[in-house]
């Protein structure tokens, strides 16, 4: 490398240290390398695990109409567009998406961006800029804030989930104002307190955007999410979601009125300056969205919704802390558990210690360390997907509770009221 000051700060560099030592070490979480990804059990170096660390939670993804969606566009389209939207990479199959996309949510248009990383960078960016201010919840997904500062404008974070927080940060706000919040927050799998999130909006004339990645296809009565759940999605001026999760394919979108998609479409850089998603994820996404919408989108939201609260409830009863603190109750007052499942550990070196326990017994989970989560914070992130059988479930509650009671952390056990 020509740079000695670059190359000097990549050797000191902590972070990329940790990583070259932790890829060399047996107990090393991160990179292990699948030879299968999608369905329950898959093939991890070699072994047969269950896989719990997936956002396929309905199991999408390997669908045999998802599979033949994708088949069909690349057969048709080719392996890419080779262009930006703006250009020649806008294919018929995308209006088809965002007419079927605006039709799902109910709003006037909707966008198709080639992740939902981008989705968020662009919609955000879009939206506001120098002199305004975008208010996020602290605990944001890491695209927001990356989207906040492409934007220029102000930055207020408020305290997660907490709405006296917000209402401080919205008083003093300037400029045209966005806020931003997760529909489901993606490492404790806890919802906003999003009715009253909405209701200040409202109050201090702000624009509400829903980050609903995690939610979309999997929660609301017509699956569109956590805004619909909460019986608010008419509220909501910025609908985001992801095709990479419960939608089995991989993008994002926006959907909502004319004038917000139209701002995106002619401002959103990660639109215009980047080539159009793979034909093969919009066909996947096409079909996917479609059986979300059938029956068998309802009934796979109530299995692996039922598989979370199954896993959830077994885990608690043994004794692993499974608490989220911020979790906000539906409009109904019961608590809603969703696919993401959190086994809080704390200690990074326990936590790495105990994940590659239940690697080993043949489970495949997430482990999340700062910056995922706060400093502090470090635990298993256990995703359920609708086709895990109660045995997978049954064996994944023994071995974790286990190797927790193997390390002195098992809480007493509470009697988990069912709701
Ligand atoms: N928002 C949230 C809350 C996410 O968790 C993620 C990805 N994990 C994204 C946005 C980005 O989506 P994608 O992976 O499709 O780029």
């Amino acid at each position: 490398m020509s740079s000695q000051k670059m190359l000097d700060r990549i050797r000191h560099d902590k972070r990329i240290w940790a990583h070259r030592v932790l890829t060399k070490h047996d107990q090393n979480p991160f990179f292990r390398v699948m030879r299968s990804v999608n369905a329950p059990i898959v093939d991890v170096e070699g072994q047969q695990r269950i896989m719990l660390g997936s956002n396929n939670y309905m199991g999408l993804a390997d669908h045999p109409l998802v599979v033949e969606g994708a088949r069909t566009a690349l057969d048709k389209y080719g392996a890419t567009v080779t262009g930006s939207r703006l250009l020649n990479g806008t294919i018929d199959l995308h209006m088809e998406l965002e007419a079927e996309l605006a039709d799902w949510h109910g709003t006037e248009a909707a966008i198709v961006f080639t992740t939902g990383y981008q989705a968020n960078l662009g919609a955000i960016s879009a939206l506001v800029g120098v002199g305004d201010t975008v208010v996020v919840d602290s605990g944001a997904h890491a695209s927001i804030y990356d989207a906040c500062r492409l934007s220029r404008a102000n930055i207020r974070a408020f305290r997660h989930n907490q709405v006296d927080k917000l209402e401080e940060k919205l008083s003093r706000s300037e400029g045209a104002i966005l806020v931003v919040v997760d529909g489901l927050y993606s490492m404790h799998g806890d919802l906003p307190p999003l009715v009253e999130i909405a209701a200040l909006c409202e109050k201090y004339d702000a624009a509400l955007m829903v980050d609903e990645a995690h939610s979309v296809a999997v929660m609301g009565p017509q699956l569109t999410g956590v805004a619909e759940m909460f019986g608010i999605a008419d509220d909501v001026d910025v609908r985001m979601g992801c095709f990479s999760k419960g939608l089995g394919s991989s993008g994002g979108f926006v959907a909502g009125s004319t004038d917000i998609v139209d701002a995106m479409r002619c401002h959103a850089r990660t639109f215009m300056f980047t080539t159009a998603g793979v034909p093969a994820a919009l066909g996947a996404a096409q079909a996917a969205i479609r059986l979300a919408r059938s029956s068998e989108g309802q009934e796979r939201s109530r299995r692996v919704l039922g598989n979370a609260r199954y896993l959830h409830d077994g885990l608690a009863a043994a004794g692993v802390d499974v608490g989220t603190e911020s979790n906000t109750p539906l409009p109904d007052g019961t608590e809603m558990i969703s696919a993401i499942v959190p086994v809080n550990i704390r200690d990074d070196l326990k936590a790495m210690n105990i994940w590659k326990e239940v690697y080993d017994q043949g489970i495949f989970v997430s482990y999340a360390t700062f910056p995922a989560v706060a400093q502090g914070a470090a635990m298993l992130r256990v995703c359920l997907q609708a086709d895990h059988t109660t045995e997978q479930l049954d064996r994944t509650i023994d071995v974790i509770s286990k190797v927790i009671a193997g390390h002195g952390l098992l809480r007493q056990a509470e009697p988990v009221s069912v709701s």
